[in-house]
C-alpha cells in the first residue's frame, strides 16, 4: 500500500471554512494569514482518539473555526465515559454510540458546514494510516504508549505536525495530577528522544489484540476499562486540551511556533515550558523523518493484506 498514493484527503476535503461573523471578530488574532495561500487547507485537523481528551479538542477546534476534520477512533461510548466526554449526553445509548459519531455530531452542531470525515477504526488500520499521512495537523489524544509510538513514527515519516496530549493521576498521600502537551514540529525532537514515551510500556501495548483480550478476561473487566488508563476527570482533560488547541491556534495563525513541551501540574497549580534543546541524534527524527513509504509502517497494520 502506498500511503502517498492514497493521500486523497486534500482532494476529498472540500474547503469550507466556517466563521460566524461574531467569532470572526473576536478571533481576529487567530485569523489565517493570507500569505499562506492554502485556502485554509492546512487547517485540516486529524483527531486520533475521540475520548476524554479528543472530545474536548474536537469541540474547541470547531468553535475556533476549523472547518475540516478527520476523526479516528474504533471504540464506542461506555457508561463510565459519560462523566467526562463533552460530546456525550445522558440520552446517548450504550452500547450503540460510536465515539467518532459523537464527536462529529458535536462539530456539526457548532458548525453545520464543517467537513467531517470519520474513520471508525483503530490507529493500526489502513484507513487511519492514510488519513494521518495525507495531511493536516495531527492531535494525538491517546491513552497508551504503543499507539503513541506508532503515531510518532507515522508523523515523522510523513512530516506531519503532531500535538501529543496526555493526562495522568498518580495516586498517593499527596496525589500528583496533570498532563502535558508536546508539539512535534519537525526539528525539535519527538516523544522518544525527549523521553516522554515509555518504550517498554509501548511494547506491551503493541501485543496483539488476542493477548489483550486474554488479559481482560483474566482480570474480569471490560477491555475498554483496561484501555482507559487516563484520569476520569473532565477538568484535567479540559486544561490539557485547551493548552494544545491554543498552541495550535497561534501556530496555525502564524503568530509563533508552538511551545515544544508544556507541562501542567494541577497539584501545584502551574504550567511550565521546557526550553531544553532538541536531542541531536534520534532514530525517528533523523533516520525515519521524511522517508514516507520507505519507512515500511505497514508492518504495524492489523488489516494488512497478505503479500
Ligand atoms: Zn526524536
Amino acid at each position: 500500500m502506498c500511503l502517498t498514493f492514497f493521500g486523497g484527503s486534500k482532494a476529498s476535503h472540500t474547503p469550507q471554512p466556517y466563521w460566524h461573523p461574531a467569532a470572526w471578530t473576536r478571533s481576529r488574532g487567530l485569523r489565517h494569514p493570507k500569505s499562506c495561500g492554502c485556502n485554509r487547507s492546512c487547517w485540516v485537523s486529524i483527531v486520533v482518539g475521540c475520548g476524554g481528551l479528543g472530545s474536548h479538542v474536537a469541540q474547541q477546534l470547531a468553535y475556533l473555526g476549523v472547518g475540516k476534520f478527520t476523526l479516528i477512533d474504533d471504540e464506542e461510548l461506555d457508561v463510565t465515559n459519560k462523566n467526562r466526554y463533552v460530546t456525550a449526553f445522558a440520552a446517548d445509548p450504550v452500547p450503540g454510540s460510536a465515539k467518532v459519531n459523537l464527536a462529529r455530531r458535536q462539530i456539526l452542531l457548532i458548525n453545520p458546514k464543517a467537513d467531517v470525515i470519520i474513520v471508525g477504526e483503530e490507529l493500526r488500520s489502513s484507513s487511519a494510516f492514510r488519513a494521518v499521512a495525507s495531511g493536516g495537523y495531527i492531535f494525538g489524544c491517546l491513552d497508551n504508549d504503543g499507539a503513541r509510538l506508532i503515531l510518532t513514527e507515522l508523523c515523522a515519516a510523513y512530516r506531519r505536525r503532531y500535538f501529543d496530549l496526555a493526562t495522568e493521576i498518580i495516586p498517593s498521600d499527596r496525589a500528583v495530577y496533570g498532563g502535558r502537551v508536546f508539539a512535534s514540529w519537525g526539528d525539535n525532537g519527538c516523544l522518544v528522544c525527549r523521553e516522554l514515551l515509555n518504550l517498554a510500556e509501548a511494547r506491551r501495548d503493541l501485543e496483539n489484540s488476542a493477548a489483550r483480550q486474554d488479559r481482560a478476561n483474566l482480570y474480569g473487566v471490560p477491555v475498554a476499562d483496561l484501555n482507559e488508563a487516563g484520569p476520569s476527570v473532565v477538568s484535567i482533560n479540559g486544561v490539557v486540551a485547551s493548552l494544545a488547541v491554543t498552541e495550535f491556534a497561534v501556530a496555525a495563525a502564524g503568530l509563533r511556533r508552538p511551545h515544544t513541551l508544556l507541562t501542567y501540574r494541577g497539584d501545584l497549580g502551574r504550567v511550565t515550558v521546557s526550553a531544553d534543546p532538541a536531542p541531536t541524534r534520534c532514530y525517528y527524527c533523523h533516520e525515519i523523518y521524511g522517508t514516507e513509504d520507505a519507512a515500511d509502517l505497514e508492518r504495524y497494520l492489523l488489516d494488512r493484506e497478505p503479500a
